[in-house]
């Protein structure tokens, strides 16, 4: 992902090099070739606009003075903006002063939730953490085995209801409530209450499109279990529908922070670099491949280096 945006803005900034002074009309020329280059890579509308009369202002306005000359500090101002349309700092979770921490995640099927759980879990573990994974996602069929077997490999508990039983059969870690995703996650927040888990991570049902089931379910989940964080989990690769989805999902239930997946791809990224401004919420981890191990937290520093080569 972001090859050929890099690509572009690397030509972009290129031609300035070796100039003594930029002049008004070198930096408009540049930012003109940078929109281009956004709008290529699938970056919403406004988002551009919004970067290039940033980029502008401060590349005008900047000292010609300093150990950069005026080309580094172009490529510098380009940094700093793109930085913060990433999100700026790097967003940690906010764990619960008194355990269990609650994660909830959130997002269409297909854009990767369970196999982040299980990555999360992962993550969580190697932290020093003991975390439950909790399987909400009943709508898809093979989902809760899919998360007892990422949560088997991870080396970390699934609560899930037995497949086929009742109400209030006892399942290997508690009785729990199958068919109703609410009660579920409701009892193993229970669960880790009882047994000393202190994080939680709550996998969720979704749909092919935004529906108001889908809404709804999430957002009652939301209500039962007070998460700490609701994460909206969404696949790079879908482009400008990024957007759009986490607009539907920031109305419909709510949430504090992203994780994008599938940024392995070969798309262009554009998703990447629209949603926290968008959606206000930042970008907190990143999936990258299919292995419980390619996943990070989000640095917006390190992922505007990569972008700008
Ligand atoms: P869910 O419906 O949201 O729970 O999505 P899944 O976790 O089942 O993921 C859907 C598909 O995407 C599966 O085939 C996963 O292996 C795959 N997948 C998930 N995350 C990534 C990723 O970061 N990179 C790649 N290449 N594939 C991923």
């Amino acid at each position: 992902m972001f090859d050929s945006l890099s690509d572009r803005l690397g030509s972009a900034l290129k031609d300035l090099r070796g100039k003594g002074r930029l002049s008004d009309a070198d930096i408009d020329r540049t930012c003109r070739e940078i929109r281009l280059a956004l709008l290529e890579a699938d970056v919403s509308l406004p988002v551009v606009r919004g970067f290039i009369a940033k980029v502008k202002e401060r590349a005008k306005g900047a000292e010609v003075s300093g150990a950069l000359n005026p080309a580094q500090q172009v490529v510098k101002i380009v940094n700093d903006e793109l930085v913060g349309i990433l999100g700026g700092e790097t967003r940690r979770i906010e764990y619960a002063k008194k355990p269990p921490t609650v994660i909830m995640l959130a997002g269409l099927q297909g854009a990767g939730k369970t196999t982040l759980a299980g990555k999360l879990g992962n993550w969580l573990k190697k932290q020093g953490h003991q975390p439950l994974l909790v399987a909400c996602d009943l709508q898809r069929p093979g989902a809760v085995s899919q998360l007892q077997i990422v949560g088997e490999r991870a080396g970390v508990k699934v609560f899930a209801p037995d497949p086929g039983t009742s109400i209030g059969q006892t399942g290997e870690l508690g009785t729990v409530s199958s068919g109703d995703p609410v009660a579920v996650a409701r009892d193993g927040v229970a669960e880790a209450t009882a047994q000393h888990y202190d994080v939680v991570v709550i996998d969720t049902a979704g749909r092919l499109g935004i529906d108001e089931e889908l809404m709804r379910q999430a957002s009652d989940i939301r209500e039962a279990t007070e998460p700490d964080e609701v994460l909206f989990v969404v696949d790079a690769m879908i482009g400008q529908d990024a957007v759009s989805t986490a607009e539907a999902f920031q109305d419909g239930v709510g949430f504090t922070g992203v994780v994008l997946t599938k940024l392995d791809g070969d798309a262009r990224g554009g998703a990447a670099l629209s949603v926290r401004e968008v959606t206000g919420r930042p970008i907190m981890f990143a999936s990258s491949g299919e292995k419980l191990d390619d996943f990070d937290v989000f640095h917006p520093d390190r992922m505007a280096s990569r972008i700008l080569g």
